[in-house]
């Protein structure tokens, strides 16, 4: 019998995860959500079923109760969540397993462990990995904070610990305005996670974010695959990636990557893997968090090892045993992966809604393309504004960039504007070129926050009020719905004529 997979994701990521699916002989199953009929992803599933998305006024992909029932209705052996949504969420992982089907990811508990920030972080001393200063545990409240703050000096950033998305999170320069950020961050991440316990750290003023990517398996095999460098952020959400990193030595990828591993393996992980490091301006690097799930930017990875990541997730869940051995992994070349998001990016990067009148992908060589739209699709305000990824290898990084810049020239999209002008403005300035640039340097350079910090603040108590009356109050589903979404700003303005 053939097994069949539920994929309880949508856009480019469902169809990603269709192509292993299909490679590995299983059936791939979708749902066809309301808010999106005509999506492209649906094209490619072998079967789809048709979800009622107003049940508790959630999307189907956010909707636990909803997708484990259809999932058993429907004979579904492994549900793959993608990332986003539920891939994060530990009850659901626990339902999908309680209902006897086969969740793509690890253990519910180590979701659940590394779903808390501070949970992690007290594991990750255990097993020896730096740790940048701060309350490695949660504080109590806004005064603990300022204590806390004047012990290791400003700025400090206060984190949710439940926080994800760049979600809950404050700068804080001077004691002044501590009390204040830390209960608006609390709020919103009450407000997002259900959970508001807040931790600090010591912020780095110009660091860089690396992240090692991991696959272990049921047995006790794990393994890294090298760095991913994600630095290249927008208020810390990223826009580009590469790999591998131009600042990790050899030598440094191997002590990472092994700090990496040992995690892993100490907390028995199975299933693909993120470990997140922060990098300071001397070199010094510290553990910030695991994702646990696959990434958006899994495929640079993919690139430069030969090794598919989501076969290999879908396999290990099944309890295949992983075959590959550390020193298989070989990198080679260089990778670039451009998120084409539906974005004004002169105007705060405010998502963008409306039909693409016409897109064309680069036929480059060295080029893949991972979309989850087509010509005459319809961005609408319900879900990510992010439509496809433009991955660009070359033999070495600065073959690399050429090649990306020769890809987005043969790109095409007509009707909305998106992030790719501004990718290229990016991959042409003289920090990326040589590799310089840090995760403040966009919002430095390019000027992009044209809000001010109160602005920001406000918008933030307005995100809060709306999820609280979505959760609590049933209200409109018109209003942007899921949790794990990033704040869109041009949702709300337009809803509040703010
Ligand atoms: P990474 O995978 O590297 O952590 P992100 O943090 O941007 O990168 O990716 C996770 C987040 O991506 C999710 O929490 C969600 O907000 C967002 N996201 C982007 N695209 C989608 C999508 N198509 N469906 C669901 N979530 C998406
Ligand atoms: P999320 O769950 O939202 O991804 P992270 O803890 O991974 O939260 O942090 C997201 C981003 O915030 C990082 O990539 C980095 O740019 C920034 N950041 C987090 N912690 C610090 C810190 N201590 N100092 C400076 N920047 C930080
Ligand atoms: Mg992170």
């Amino acid at each position: 019998m053939k097994k069949r997979i539920l994929i309880a994701n949508r856009s480019e990521i469902a169809i990603r995860i269709i192509r292993s699916v299909h490679k590995l002989g299983m059936i791939a199953v979708v749902f066809k959500s309301d808010r999106e009929p005509d999506a492209l992803y649906l094209n490619d599933a072998d079967e789809v079923i048709p979800a009622k998305d107003n049940h508790n006024d959630k999307a189907i992909f956010l909707d636990p109760e909803n997708i484990v029932k259809l999932a058993v209705e429907n004979k579904i052996d492994l549900i793959h969540p993608g990332y986003g949504f539920l891939s994060e969420n530990p009850d659901f992982a626990q339902l999908c397993e309680d209902n006897g089907i086969n969740f793509i990811g690890p253990s519910p508990q180590l979701i659940r462990d590394m779903g808390l920030k501070t949970v992690a972080k007290s594991m990750a001393i255990k097993c020896g990995l730096p740790l940048v200063p701060g309350s490695d545990g949660a504080i109590a409240d806004a005064q603990a904070a300022k204590a806390y703050a004047d012990k290791i000096g400003y700025p400090v950033i206060l984190k949710a610990s439940a926080g994800g998305g760049g979600r809950g999170m404050r700068i804080v320069e001077k004691p002044e305005t501590i009390e204040r950020n830390f209960k608006s961050a609390s709020d919103e991440a009450m407000a997002a996670f259900g959970n508001g316990d807040m931790f600090i750290e010591k912020y780095l003023q110009n660091p860089k974010h690396l992240e090692f990517q991991i696959m272990g398996d049921k047995h006790g095999n794990v393994i890294h695959l090298g760095e991913r460098e994600c630095s290249l952020q927008r208020k810390h959400q990223k826009i580009m990636e590469e790999a591998p990193s131009a600042s990790v030595t050899p030598a440094m990828r191997k002590e990472m990557g092994e700090m990496a591993v040992r995690f892993a393996k100490t907390i028995g992980y199975y299933s693909a893997g993120t470990i997140e490091f922060i990098m300071d301006e001397d070199g010094s690097y510290f553990f910030m968090e695991m994702n646990t799930r696959i990434q958006v930017e899994h495929p640079v990875t993919e690139m430069i090892t030969g090794v598919d990541l989501v076969d290999w997730q879908i396999r290990v869940a099944l309890g295949e045993v992983l075959t590959l051995k550390q020193e298989d992994i070989v990198i080679r070349g260089w990778a670039i992966e451009v998120r084409v998001n539906a974005e004004d990016t002169q105007n705060r990067f405010c998502p963008q809604t409306g039909f693409i009148d016409l897109i064309q992908f680069p036929t480059n060589e060295n080029v893949r393309i991972e979309t989850g739209v087509r010509s005459g699709s319809v961005i609408t305000p319900y879900f990510d504004s992010m439509v496809s990824k433009i991955i660009v290898t070359g033999s070495d990084r600065k073959t690399c960039i050429a090649n990306t810049l020769a890809a987005l020239d043969n790109f095409i999209l007509d009707g909305l504007k998106t992030t790719v002008p501004f990718c290229k403005a990016v991959l042409q300035h003289p920090a990326f070129i040589d590799a310089t640039y840090t995760t403040r340097w966009v919002d430095q350079v390019f000027n992009t926050d044209m809000l001010e910090n109160e602005d920001e603040e406000l918008i933030g108590a307005l995100a809060a009020t709306i999820m609280y009356a979505q959760e609590y109050l049933q209200l409109s589903s018109d209003l942007p719905t899921y949790k794990n979404d990033r704040l869109n700003v041009w949702v709300l303005n337009k809803r509040l004529n703010y």
